[in-house]
């Protein structure tokens, strides 16, 4: 009886195994931008509201993947949160241009087919990640900006809203501080952009990201930012630029960057690490780090991507002295971060 008992036990496990082990992975990763941010620097209220918000939007993400649901549908859900939060700069919260208005970006990139959508220097869409990723599925087009982009939001059915909805107090504090400097910076050699370049770095960052892999075994990635504070004359960064800002490919990986636009643009950053993992058989964390590190840090670039592959492996690289940032998958638990590992 014992024997036969022991014999029910090992077919049921054996049988029980193969079927756990065929069970795909899901995973997702998001961030709240990269920049100087240090802990001596933040209130405990402070960074708890931010740790609360990224949990907030990496378990909604989550539930997502978990109930069957698409990347797609995951990283929408995720950036939404973050896109609705003022603590991010990305829809409400967002920062101010020149001229004391909020001009937003966003793109996204379905891996599976390699489409991908857009909207650049958008100021009345609430939520322009859901805006880009109708321009995706409803448009044959890739990248819309401005007031043609409202216009194909409204065919949509998409309300406009007042640019002040994105208002927020401390964004606009560092708006008169960043023209502050920006005169001063301008009466030395009266060259906009290099003024631009010497802005420390919280003046420059805050963007929001999302990567996520589906049980289809299918990636996906998307970002949403409201830019750079004291942007002027149009001025649109790496974010809704399909390659620098954001890439998703099943054969390669997905990938949402947060940094100096400028340099993400140039560099073409996101599609470059999916290249080195396509073309020379790279880990995520190997071409994110060797992008990141090797290349942009040398030449000034700072800022940081979430990087993940079909097979759930992610990669969650920085130069810059904190990026906010969480993930999980069905094999590794919620983590949040906000500063370098060793603070
Ligand atoms: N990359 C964004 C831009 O240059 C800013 C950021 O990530 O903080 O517009």
């Amino acid at each position: 009886m014992k024997v036969k008992a022991l014999l029910i036990l090992m077919f049921t496990l054996a049988g029980s195994l193969p079927l756990q082990a065929a069970e795909s992975p899901i995973a997702i990763a998001i961030h709240g931008g990269a920049g100087t941010i240090e802990k001596s620097k933040m209130t405990p209220e402070r960074e708890k509201a931010y740790r609360d918000k990224l949990q907030e939007a990496l378990d909604k993400g989550y539930a997502v993947l978990d109930r069957g649901g698409s990347s797609l549908d995951a990283v929408v859900t995720a950036i939404n949160v973050l896109e609705n939060s003022p603590l991010f700069n990305a829809g409400k919260g967002a920062v101010y241009t020149y001229e004391g208005r909020h001009e937003l970006d966003a793109s996204i990139m379905d891996g599976k087919t390699r489409e991908a959508g857009a909207v650049a220097g958008v100021t009345r869409i609430e939520n322009p990640i859901n805006l880009a990723r109708m321009v995706m599925e409803n448009s044959p087009f890739v990248m819309l900006a401005g007031e043609g982009a409202e216009t194909f939001a409204q065919s949509q059915g998409v309300p406009l809203v007042d640019n002040k909805l994105f208002d927020s107090e401390q964004r606009f504090e560092q708006l008169q501080k960043a023209k502050e400097k920006l005169e001063k910076e301008q009466k030395r050699d009266k060259d906009y952009q290099a003024a631009v370049e010497r802005l420390p770095t919280p003046y420059k960052m805050g963007t929001v990201g999302a990567v996520a892999l589906d049980r289809q075994g299918n990636i996906a990635a998307g970002t949403s930012t409201g830019g750079m504070t004291a942007k002027r004359y149009g001025r649109i960064g790496d974010s809704p630029v399909i390659g620098a800002g954001t890439f998703a490919d099943n054969d390669s990986c997905a990938v949402s960057a947060t940094g100096h636009g400028e340099y993400f643009i140039r560099y073409n950053v996101a599609a470059d690490i999916c290249a080195r993992v396509e073309y020379q058989g790279k880990s995520v964390a190997e071409a994110a780090d060797e992008v990141i590190n090797k290349v942009l840090l040398p030449v000034g670039g700072t800022g940081g991507v979430i990087v993940l592959d079909a097979e759930g492996n992610m990669a969650l690289t920085f130069n810059t002295k904190g990026m906010y940032r969480a993930s999980r998958s069905s094999s590794q638990p919620a983590k949040i971060a906000i500063f370098r590992e060793s603070e």
